[in-house]
């Protein structure tokens, strides 16, 4: 476990300003996360799943402890650094979609692939369509977001996380706006690609359709972990 530790979460703590005060968000949270593993950070909201996730996704860092992602520092990151690690290492996937409404599905995808170096055209092309080929749409190459149902738009976002093949993908919430069936849609395609890429998933969710998938569920609590537990091994 240790070695294949690629979240490692030390005695967090995190808090806001707020008022003339500050606001503990995440307090004194100890956790790793493995290799592989299909995780999920669960509880109600404001629990501070989102700021954790955040943190993991280093896009901020914390005010107390420590977070060691892929064996880097958050806190200790350049901006450029930061960027860095996410462009190449972490995938993003979120409750909106957060497609660009202007670009196609493709170009969506495509985007991940422009942020990082020495991708030829070709190369681009072939990897955005195996990564549309993953999520079932092929056929939608060139349409826009604003012809695609809601489950759609939220396979090409995967596609969008997933393209680049990151050693991290982080969803939060990623259910939240589909029906029933998209989001077992959505969360099976997701385990597909875990167990075909040995890519680490963590979603924050309170969605007990996403729930009963998770390998292991971190219960969060006032921005405390009240309990974990490990399902489906
Ligand atoms: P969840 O995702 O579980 O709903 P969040 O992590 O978004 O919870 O928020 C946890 C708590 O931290 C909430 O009370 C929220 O209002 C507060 N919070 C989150 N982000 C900020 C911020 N940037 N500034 C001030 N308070 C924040
Ligand atoms: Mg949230």
């Amino acid at each position: 476990m240790e070695n294949s530790s690629i979240i490692k979460i030390e005695n967090l703590t995190k808090r806001f300003p707020s008022g003339n005060g500050e606001f503990t968000a995440l307090h004194n949270i100890n956790l790793e996360i493995g290799k592989g593993e299909f995780t999920g950070l669960v509880g109600p909201s404001g629990s501070g799943k989102t700021t954790l996730l955040n943190i993991i996704g280093s896009l901020d860092s914390p005010t107390e402890g420590k977070a060691a992602i892929l064996g880097q520092e958050v806190s200790s990151l350049t901006h450029r650094q930061s960027a860095e690690l996410r462009n190449y290492h972490i995938g993003f996937i979120f409750q909106t979609y957060n497609l660009l409404p202007v670009y196609t599905v493709f170009e969506n995808v495509e985007f991940a692939l422009l942020l990082q170096k020495n991708w030829t055209a070709y190369e681009r092309r072939k990897a955005v369509m195996e990564a549309l080929d993953w999520v079932g749409l092929t056929d939608k190459a060139g349409s826009k977001p604003a012809q695609l149902s809601g489950g759609e738009s939220q396979r090409v976002a995967i596609a969008r996380a997933m393209v680049k093949r990151p050693e991290i993908v982080l969803a939060d919430e990623p259910s939240a706006n589909l029906d029933a069936k998209n989001s077992h849609h959505i969360v099976q395609t997701m385990k597909k690609l875990n167990k075909e890429l040995q890519t680490t998933f963590v979603f924050a969710t309170h969605d007990e359709k996403v729930m009963q998938y998770l390998d292991r569920i971190i219960s969060l609590k006032d921005g405390m972990i009240e309990k974990e537990e490990k399902q489906n091994a």
